[in-house]
Order: C-alpha cells, then structure tokens, then sequence
C-alpha cells in the first residue's frame, strides 16, 4: 500500500489546527471538518456593539511554547500578532479590602512576598528555583511524549527526572513547606486551579505553573486571546490545510479494523487517517459503533473533569478605574467552593471569581471609554444552569464588583451575555458541559489520560485537551503535534 495522503481532522480547534499544520509542511493533504462556522474551537472570539470578547481562553502564559510552533512550521510568532508583556500581571482581591499586585519585575517580587511574610523573599527565590527545573524536566523529556505505554518512561534518566518531578506529593504540601501565609499561599495555589484540580489533588510538579506565571510572565496579544487561533488558521492554510466550516461529523466510518472516512450529512467522505479533535467521549460514543471505541462509559464516568464555568461577557459604558487587566476575587473562602465542585457537585453559595478587563491593554477591543470584562466563575461540572440561577450569580458578582472596587457598575451595563454547561454542549459537544477536559490529577497525568491513537481503529489518533499532555492553549499546541509526528512514524510506512 502506497503512503496514505488523505487525511480528515475533526474539528478545528487549537490542536486540530496543530496537528493539521504539522502534518501539511511536509505534504500530506488535510482537510479539517468542524461543526461551528469557524476555527478556534474554545479559542474564539465575538464582537458586539463595539466590544471584542474573548470566549475562552484569557491567560497567555508559555510564551516559548507558542514562538516555537510558529518556529516548527517555519514561521515567526511576530509575523502573527504583537505580544505585550504584563506588568503587573495580575491583581488579587482578599477578604478586607486587601488587594495585591503581582510585579512583573523580579526584585519587586520578592519584596512583595517578602513584605507578607517575613522570609518568603527567599522562599520564593528557592521554590521557583526547584520549579525552574520542573519546567524543564518537564517541557524536554515528558511533555512531547505520546505517553502510549509506561514502558516509554522506563529509562534510568527518566525514572530519575520521575522523581526529582514530585509526583507523589501534592502541591498543596509542596507550597506549604516554603510559606506559611494563607494569601501567599492562594497566589501559589491559584495556577493550578487553570489544571482542574483542586492543590491537595494535583501533583507538586505542577509547580512548573508558578514558574511559568511568575518568571516567564503573563503576555497579552494585541487584539485579543482570539489573534492565537486566527493566526494558526491563517499559518495553516499558507501551509495548505483546507477546511469545511458548518461541517459536523456525523460518523467515523470504518472497514475491517481501519479508518476508511467520515459522513457527514449522509454523504460518506473518504480519509486514510483521522485525527479527532473535538471531544474525546463524543467522538468515541457518538462517532463510533461500540466494537470500534478504546473506553467503556464506566471509564469516562470515574474520570475527574476539569471545571465547568459560569462565564458572563460583560460590556460596560464608562472607565473602570480600579480593575487591573487580570483581577482575582479571593474575597471568600475556597474550601466550601472547591467542596462544591469536586466533592458534592452543586452551585456554590459564595463562589471565588476572576475578571479579566482586556480594555486595559486593549484600546481595540470597546468603545472609547468603556470596557470589555469577561467575568468568570468555575464551577462542578453537570450542573442545570437555568437563566435564574445565572441572573442570581450575575447579581451576585456584580454585587460584590461593585463592593470590592467602590465604583458603581450596573448602571452602566451596555451589553451582557451568560454561557456555561448548556453552551458548552451545544458548541462543542463537551462531555458533561465541561470547560477544559480532564484535570491533571496524579491518576490522569501522562500514559494514564486516554490515548492519543485509538486502541480498536488502526489510523484513528485523538487530539486535544482531553489526551495527552493535558488542559491550556500552549499543551493545545503540543497536542497536535504529538498526534502529528505519531501519523508520520506510524503511516508513511505502510
Ligand atoms: C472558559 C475557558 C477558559 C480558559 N482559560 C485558559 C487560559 O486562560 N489559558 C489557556 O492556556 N487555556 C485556557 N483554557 C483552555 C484552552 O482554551 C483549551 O484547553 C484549548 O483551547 C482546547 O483546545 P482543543 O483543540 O483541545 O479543543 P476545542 O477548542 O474544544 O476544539 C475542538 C473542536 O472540535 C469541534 N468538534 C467537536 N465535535 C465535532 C464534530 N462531531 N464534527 C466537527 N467538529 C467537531 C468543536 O466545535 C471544536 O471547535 C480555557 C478554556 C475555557 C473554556
């Protein structure tokens, strides 16, 4: 059998567009088919009444990361979009009326933990040492693996980078051996929540988020988080990617044991190889007979799922003087609410919540003098979330806006739009309306996440934030290209 050229991406989000990309440089013809009318998946954007609203994704972190896709596939990032680095990079409301400011620079700092807890300076500057090299522990030897079998990570280099990577212990310890101050300890915390998990669940070694927050910074496109997909798009199609918009797939078809195409409406489109993007439970249970799917229901129910959100896009007409770019509200306590996601899933009373204000850096993205703030609250995934318990919460949050900040808001509400578990099933068809997959616990980490190739369909490979290595935009990136470099080892010599 000559090599197989055709191959069918599902879905265009992040690592659909990586994986397509990478698998186009050197010459395979991809088409991607995905069900909304254009390319981003969770990375989109909307306009309304002169605001941009980003629908996802806020943080830019791992700017390496993305200037090395671009890289990869022979480009430059700055021929895309510009990058701004930001400083501070993110403020934090506490109970009180506290708020503190996260200094880009690295003097500043160590001040700031310092002037919180008497040798926290040095504490910092010892703890990020030892995630530094996490980070690239982390980014050189694991991060790129397809994590097929554990028998990958049977090397003595490896089994030892194992170890030095804090597996077994959880961060929440880990944090708490170098700082004892509960705000500093939120700060530390807060980038592992973006991992789905709750710290006392998710492994030390995501310690390598507080390296990448705090020392590699937090970056903000010009024009919003949406240039990331739109210039992945336009990078894919020079590289000859093709695409279907309002293309749901419908079936994965399949013929003795092989991918042989997909339909889509009824009509049956030939592919010698599949790379699925969209969600993983939906691909395998909606797109495949049960004799063709690599995991029982039963696996996908004992999963833990990163977060659900209650997101309102929030248009306001007037300057909001005390909200930084990226604002934190830890004005209640975390427990009852993480209670409330993981333990006994329900709507929390009194939920933490976090404001990102894009207009702050953005002049582009509302109308002069006013602002574009993307308000959001995680929240259990599986939940009924009714227009009355999102007005409740809207209420709630503006409330406590307007409290914390002491500027009247809702007055000047111009534009306000609310998506959370319904949404997510009906854009992307996410498994129990989740936000951003499967978190990264200890038992969901690595070869222990579901597969990058299917088990049961030989030319089927899986893409995306549900696989391999995980949740996040620069992970996205990886992932596709993961499944890519998997396709050209596993195919061309067929
Ligand atoms: C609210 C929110 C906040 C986030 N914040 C951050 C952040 O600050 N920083 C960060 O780095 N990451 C963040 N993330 C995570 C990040 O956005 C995702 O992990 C990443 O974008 C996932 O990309 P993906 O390609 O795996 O999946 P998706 O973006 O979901 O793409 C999958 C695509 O498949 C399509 N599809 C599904 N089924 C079919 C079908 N049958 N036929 C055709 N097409 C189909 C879908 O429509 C979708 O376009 C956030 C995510 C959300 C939702």
């Amino acid at each position: 059998m000559s090599r197989p050229k055709a191959v069918a991406v599902i879905g265009a989000g992040l690592a659909g567009i990586a994986a397509a990309s990478y698998l186009a440089k050197p010459g395979y013809q991809v088409h991607v088919f995905e069900k909304n009318n254009g390319p981003g998946g969770r990375v989109r954007q909307f306009q309304s009444q002169g605001f941009t609203f980003d629908m996802g994704p806020s943080w830019y972190w791992m700017p390496d990361i993305l200037e090395q896709y671009f890289r990869d596939l022979g480009r430059s990032r700055g021929d895309y979009y510009s990058l701004e680095p930001l400083d501070p990079a993110y403020r934090v409301y506490f109970s009180r009326g506290e708020v503190l400011e996260l200094p880009r620079d690295w003097g500043q700092l160590l001040t700031t933990f310092e002037s919180i807890e008497p040798g926290a300076g040095a504490a910092l500057d010892a703890y990020l040492e030892d995630a530094s090299r996490k980070y690239r522990l982390a980014m050189g030897k694991f991060v790129q693996k397809p994590s097929l079998t554990a028998r990958e990570y049977l090397r003595f280099d490896l089994l030892k980078a194992f170890w030095e990577l804090n597996l077994l212990t959880p961060i929440s310890r880990h944090i708490r051996r170098f700082f004892h101050d509960p705000r500093l300890i939120q700060i530390l915390e807060f980038p592992t929540l973006l991992l789905g998990a709750t710290p006392t669940k998710t492994p030390a070694l995501y310690s390598l988020m507080n390296y990448a927050d705090m020392v590699l910074g937090t970056w903000y496109p010009q024009g919003g988080i949406g240039k990331v997909s739109e210039s992945m798009y336009a990078l894919s199609l020079e590289l000859g990617v093709t695409y279907s918009f309002d293309a749901e797939v419908d079936q994965i078809n399949v013929d003795r044991g092989c991918v042989a195409g997909l339909t889509i409406n009824g009509e049956r489109i030939p592919a010698d190889v599949i790379i699925a993007n969209g969600d993983y439970h939906h691909i395998e249970t909606h797109l495949l007979d049960t004799q063709h799917r690599s995991y029982t229901e039963a696996y996908w129910e004992s999963r833990i799922l990163s977060p659900s959100s209650l997101i309102f896009y929030v248009g306001v007409g007037k300057s909001l003087l005390s909200l930084g770019h990226h604002n934190l509200f830890f004005d209640t306590e975390f427990d009852p609410h993480a209670t409330a996601i993981y333990d006994e899933p329900r709507w929390p009373e009194e939920p933490q919540f976090y404001v990102s204000c894009t207009s702050k850096s953005d002049v582009a993205v509302a109308p002069p003098g006013a602002e574009t703030l993307f308000i959001l609250i995680p929240v259990a995934p599986d939940l009924e979330d009714s227009k009355e318990t999102r007005k409740r919460y809207y209420e709630q949050v503006l409330d406590r806006l307007e409290r914390i900040t002491g500027e009247a808001i809702r007055e000047y509400v111009v534009f306000n739009r609310s998506y959370a578990h319904t949404e997510f099933k009906r854009d992307y068809h996410a498994y129990k309306g989740n936000a951003y997959g499967l978190a990264s616990t200890l038992r969901q980490t690595a070869f222990l996440r579901p597969k990058v190739k299917s088990r049961r369909v030989r030319n089927l490979y899986y893409t995306g934030q549900l696989t391999v290595p995980g949740p996040g935009m620069p992970p996205a990136l990886i992932s596709g290209k993961i499944a890519a470099e998997l396709v050209e080892k596993e195919v061309k010599d067929e």
